[in-house]
């Protein structure tokens, strides 16, 4: 078995590393005032195009990098690098969308790809976390469409995003189901923008859907598709979170390492003390097989 990273791979890892660079100099000013300026935005935005690391999950003739899973998760591994969550600026589609209809690919997932607009996946409700089949929020049949009344928490990048993917319980039958809806439609409302322990770069607002209408052209996936759809994307999701925090713990072990050679007590480097070789070792151990493992999972 071959653990080395092929050459495609590693060049992937230089480029996703060259852009984690140039974003990393964002980091202060995000920390400090809980976001960036818009001005902000716009470099990294452009910085992320030429880069050609726009929409890695989304396929190349849409304009996306067209990344197998692995190679994503070795773009993700590199971004996670980034404090502030300043790896989302580097935006990645959800999943989802590629169950666009030719119509909604053109007015949804494609800018979304190039960096114009931006989605949001509004699952989450009060009683419906980890179980989303306790989802509340109904969307109801009309003549020419759907009536959507609910509650949505966490919903990620919110704040940023033009439009939503949200999951609600559609017709009489509450089958689950996914709707592309605009964030300035009528009905829509960010009702709180609650603080984490987290700076992040983006928020995670809560939204109220109150007869919010759409036409049949909202439905993605098709009606009673939504959890399967939902599942999914969290599957992609989750391993990325994977990636990216392996790429998180590399970068802090090597600010400890390189502390601890520099910080000197008791007349010597702490790097010589056995205790803080220890806890060094430990570190590198975890990191190496969080990423075999994260690894293992993506190539599966
Ligand atoms: C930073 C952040 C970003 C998020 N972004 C989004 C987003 O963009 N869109 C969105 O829709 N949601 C988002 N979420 C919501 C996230 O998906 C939910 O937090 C998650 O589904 C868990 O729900 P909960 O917080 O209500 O916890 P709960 O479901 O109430 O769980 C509480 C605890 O019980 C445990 N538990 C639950 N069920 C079981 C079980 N069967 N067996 C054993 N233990 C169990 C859980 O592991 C947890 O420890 C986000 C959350 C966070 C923290």
């Amino acid at each position: 078995m071959d653990f080395r990273l092929t050459a495609r791979q590693k060049e992937l890892k230089d480029s996703a590393r060259g852009l984690t660079d140039f974003i990393m100099k964002y980091e202060l000013d995000c920390e400090e005032n809980n976001g960036l300026p818009a001005q902000a935005h716009h470099e990294i935005r452009d910085a992320v195009l030429a880069s050609g690391l726009q929409a890695v999950n989304m396929p190349a003739e849409w304009g996306g990098a067209g990344l197998t899973i692995l190679e994503q998760a070795i773009v993700q591994e590199e971004l996670g690098r980034l404090t502030g969550a300043l790896w989302d600026t580097v935006w990645r589609p959800a999943n989802a969308l590629r169950f666009c209809t030719p119509e909604q690919r053109e007015r949804y997932l494609v800018p979304v790809i190039r960096g114009r607009r931006r989605d949001c996946y509004a699952v989450t409700e009060r009683d419906a976390g980890s179980d989303p089949q306790a989802i509340a929020t109904t969307a109801a049949r009309t003549q020419d469409g759907w009536v959507l009344n609910g509650e949505k928490w966490f919903v990620t990048v919110g704040d940023h995003a033009d439009f939503m993917i949200v999951l609600a319980a559609a017709g009489e039958e509450g089958a689950p189901t996914l709707f592309l809806v605009d964030k300035e439609t009528p009905g829509i409302e960010m009702t709180r923008v609650p603080r984490f322990m987290h700076t992040f770069v983006y928020e995670h607002p809560e939204f109220t859907f109150t007869d919010v209408r759409v036409g049949d052209d909202a439905v993605l996936g098709g009606v009673g598709n939504g959890y399967d759809i939902t599942r999914s994307w969290f599957t992609e999701e989750r391993l990325m979170i994977a990636a990216r925090t392996t790429g998180a713990a590399e970068r802090a072990l090597e600010l400890a390492r390189d502390w601890a050679v520099e910080r000197r007590q008791f007349g010597s480097p702490i790097a010589d003390f056995q205790l803080v070789q220890g806890m060094l070792a430990d570190c590198a151990v975890d990191i190496a097989v969080n990423r075999a493992y994260t690894h293992q999972v993506a190539w599966e």
